[in-house]
């Protein structure tokens, strides 16, 4: 079957809806991860992404972590994980951006290493969920920060009903979502 449906099918089955429009993959994607249908995945996102440059993924620990790591064996590149921080004193050797969380509340700092983010990188940012897109313009703002290109943007799971995707649409940055949800209301999963 192909993976677009198999994803929706599984979104379908396994995913539990939680109060403040929250959406649990845990059987597949966010706790215990399908390895094989990560596999389908990142071959997906290679293809949506085919004409970019990818000179490394991007991406936000801890959850997009797992799926990056998979999608670069298609593009063949590292992955560059943004690092949430607690320290007060952030060094001169980092990026660094405020996000905030969609699932906890708050917000955070997150950095990147100097070294490994820089002028020549076209980077492709990649994430599990897109709801209001603080995540992406965080990782965004990062990739900015050092002078690198973004090419685009992957996502596993689309909130369509929240801001996210149309202020990353007007950052004119090309976004691939490969599921998108049209409404969670009242726990019911409407894909
Ligand atoms: P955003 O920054 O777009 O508001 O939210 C995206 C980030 O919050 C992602 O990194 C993701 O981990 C988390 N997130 C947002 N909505 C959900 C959701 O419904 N379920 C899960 N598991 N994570 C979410």
């Amino acid at each position: 079957m192909a993976v677009l449906q198999l994803l929706k099918e599984r979104i379908l089955k396994d995913a539990k809806t939680f109060p403040g429009n929250i959406l649990k993959v845990d059987s597949f994607l966010n706790h215990q991860i399908d390895v094989d249908f990560l596999c389908e995945i990142g071959k997906e996102f290679k293809k949506r992404f085919s004409g970019c440059t990818v000179t490394k993924i991007l991406t936000i620990e801890s959850s997009g972590i797992g799926i990056a790591c998979v999608a670069a064996q298609f593009f063949k590149c590292p992955v560059l994980f943004a690092k949430k921080t607690k320290t007060k004193n952030i060094s001169s050797d980092v990026y660094q951006t405020k996000v905030a969380s969609y699932t906890h509340g708050t917000s955070y700092d997150v950095v990147v290493s100097k070294e490994f983010l820089t002028v020549g990188d076209s980077v492709l940012i990649i994430d599990d969920f897109l709801a209001n897109g603080q995540a992406l313009l965080g990782l965004i703002d990062l990739a900015n920060q050092a002078g690198a290109t973004v090419a685009g943007c992957g996502i596993v799971i689309e909130k369509s009903f929240q801001t996210g995707a149309e202020l990353i649409k007007k950052t004119g940055i090309k976004l691939e979502s490969l599921a998108k949800i049209k409404s969670l209301d009242d726990g019911v999963i409407f894909v």
